[in-house]
């Protein structure tokens, strides 16, 4: 493309001095025809397509796809991509909620947030084109080390501190800030990804938290074991050591499902009752409990008893 737009050039300059126009206009003309070079090369990449790149091995399954390294085929730069599935989005009545959120991805320049590259779509399916970060996540290190350090646990917790700030400053709230879309760059620094793109956050999939039974105050029931609010006592029988495999053991499985995990929702969002730019510092605080801990504040059997336990500490500690 660089040699078809100098040969053009060549020829304009060619026909510039043939022509004998003045140097003055000369350089005017030149300069009308290299912006319409920068923005013929702007369109271009706009219509880039998944044939640009070359797929190499997935490196992280979604709800509705997958997120592969790949290599640009032209500058052999290595990124991530994901792929979201379009007709997911519809039925979910997702798509302009996806739009707005990508081009937040794409304006916020951040340290602490995963940079967005390029995206385009084909019939079936959206691209995100997305820098790689080879560190893993923090769900994996999590589970590997059981539990962090408190020195260990700051330096992540201040680094998330920044990257949730620096999307609030754009007005944004993430509400889906969970150890697996905090993702490790080569030298060890967090950044946060997945911005609900897949997995946006659908409180349909959890069980009605607005009837009577759940909701806090009137009619609300008690935990069959009141002492449990914010410690995970409520399965007596289980030692810290049981609960702890027993988390290890389901977790990458809630991770992979459509529903995903409710451990780091606030009670608000879970409520659907409005919510504003705290619901991630709820989140930030959960994420630290499980750093320290082993496992979550809110850790129970299935996902409906903790769901039932974040709003429950909720009301116990006064808040409703
Ligand atoms: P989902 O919304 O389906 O959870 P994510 O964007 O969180 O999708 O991606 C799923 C997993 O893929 C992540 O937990 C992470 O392990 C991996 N992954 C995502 N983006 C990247 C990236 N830019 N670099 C490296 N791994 C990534
Ligand atoms: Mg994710």
């Amino acid at each position: 493309n660089f040699r078809i737009a100098q040969f053009r050039r060549w020829m304009l300059e060619r026909k510039l001095q043939d022509a004998e126009v003045p140097a003055e206009e000369q350089n005017n003309i030149l300069k009308h025809l290299e912006k319409k070079e920068t923005e013929y090369m702007r369109l271009q990449r706009h219509k880039m397509g998944v044939e640009d790149f070359e797929l190499l091995t997935i490196i992280g399954r979604g709800a509705f796809g997958e997120v592969r390294l790949c290599r640009e085929k032209t500058s052999k730069s290595v990124y991530a991509m994901k792929k979201l599935k379009k007709s997911e989005m519809l039925r979910r009545g997702q798509v302009e909620h996806v739009k707005a959120e990508r081009n937040l991805l794409a304006e916020v320049d951040s340290a602490y947030i995963v940079k967005l590259y390029y995206s385009f779509q084909d019939d079936e399916f959206l691209y995100l084109i997305m820098e790689y970060l080879p560190g893993g996540d923090m769900m994996t290190l999590l589970m590997r080390k059981d539990t962090l350090t408190e020195d260990e646990a700051k330096f992540y917790i201040a680094e998330t501190v920044l990257a949730i700030e620096s999307i609030h400053k754009h007005n944004y709230i993430h509400r889906d800030i969970k150890p697996d879309n905090l993702l490790l760059d080569l030298s060890g620094h967090l950044k946060l990804s997945d911005f609900g793109l897949c997995k946006p956050l659908d409180s349909s999939n959890f069980p009605n938290l607005n009837e009577p039974d759940y909701t806090p105050g009137k009619g609300a029931k008690p935990l069959p074991d009141n002492t449990s609010r914010l410690t995970n006592s409520s399965a007596p029988k289980r030692t810290q050591q049981e609960q702890l495999s027993h988390w290890q053991k389901n977790r990458r499985m809630l991770a992979y499902s459509t529903v995903g995990t409710p451990d780091y929702i606030a009670p608000e969002v879970l409520l659907k009752k409005g919510y504003g730019m705290e619901c991630d510092w709820w989140s930030l605080g959960a994420i630290m409990y499980e750093m320290l801990v082993g496992y979550p504040p809110f850790y129970s059997e299935d996902p409906m008893s903790t769901c039932r336990k974040i709003i429950h500490c909720m009301h116990d500690i006064g808040f409703t």
